[in-house]
């Protein structure tokens, strides 16, 4: 699915990773520092890495040898970061359409009726983000990640900045998506409980490098 081969250097700090990532949820889990934001932000093409190629099912996105490059907005990968980062100023229905209004009929996976209900965010369509819970945010922000209908999920600890009993309410959102969308994800998390509940497989990382 996603096929990792590269290195990436920053300051003192360098990630040297080669991966396939299969089907499903891959969890990633590691010390803080130890690059897994920088790896999400690889395989988003927010990062570009100094050596090596990045493939998605066989489609090449990165070949530093080939100096070829795919911009994210071309990737069509959701990103889910640990703050929802909606956009202030817009209602959460508009949030949720932000990325679903430029795609093309044919690939819109997703319906907004059908992620509300999924996500129970119905009654909260016409609320700024500053009139939500934390939570609530949270599902917006996953909402809008998967009207964009995606072809990955890229979760970096979209949790972390949750109380214990929000991450159990949400924790169960994310299964439902994982189950009913077959969605494959990258799911960070430095919670091991969280990764368990929902990985398939989990990768350790430890100063940039996978763990044996
Ligand atoms: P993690 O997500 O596992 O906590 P990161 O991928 O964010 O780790 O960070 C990996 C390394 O890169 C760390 O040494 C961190 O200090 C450094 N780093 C992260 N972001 C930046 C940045 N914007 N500028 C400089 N260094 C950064
Ligand atoms: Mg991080």
């Amino acid at each position: 699915m996603l096929d990792v081969d590269l290195s990436f250097r920053r300051g003192s700090f360098d990630l040297e990773i080669a991966h396939g990532f299969g089907e499903g949820v891959t969890g990633i889990c590691g010390p803080s520092g130890s690059g897994k934001s920088t790896l999400l932000a690889l395989a988003a093409g927010l990062l570009s890495p100094a050596r090596g190629s990045i493939r998605f099912d066989r489609q090449t996105l990165v070949d530093c040898a080939q100096r070829e490059f795919v911009p994210a907005y071309r990737r069509r990968f959701g990103l889910v970061f640990q703050d929802g980062q909606l956009f202030p100023h817009l209602t959460v229905s508009a949030n949720l359409l932000y990325g679903w209004r430029g795609l093309a009929h044919g690939q819109r996976r997703f319906t907004l009726e059908g992620v509300t209900a999924l996500l129970e965010i119905g009654a909260l369509l016409e609320r700024r983000p500053d009139q939500l819970s934390g939570g609530e945010r949270q599902r917006v922000a996953l909402g809008r990640a998967l009207l964009y209908s995606p072809r990955l999920l890229l979760l970096d600890e979209p949790l972390s900045s949750l109380d214990t009993r929000l991450k159990a309410q949400i924790l169960p959102f994310l299964k439902r998506v994982r189950d009913e969308t077959k969605l494959p994800m990258l799911y960070v998390s430095h919670s091991p409980q969280e990764v368990a509940y929902l990985a398939d497989q989990v990768l350790q990382i430890e100063n940039g490098r996978l763990v044996p």
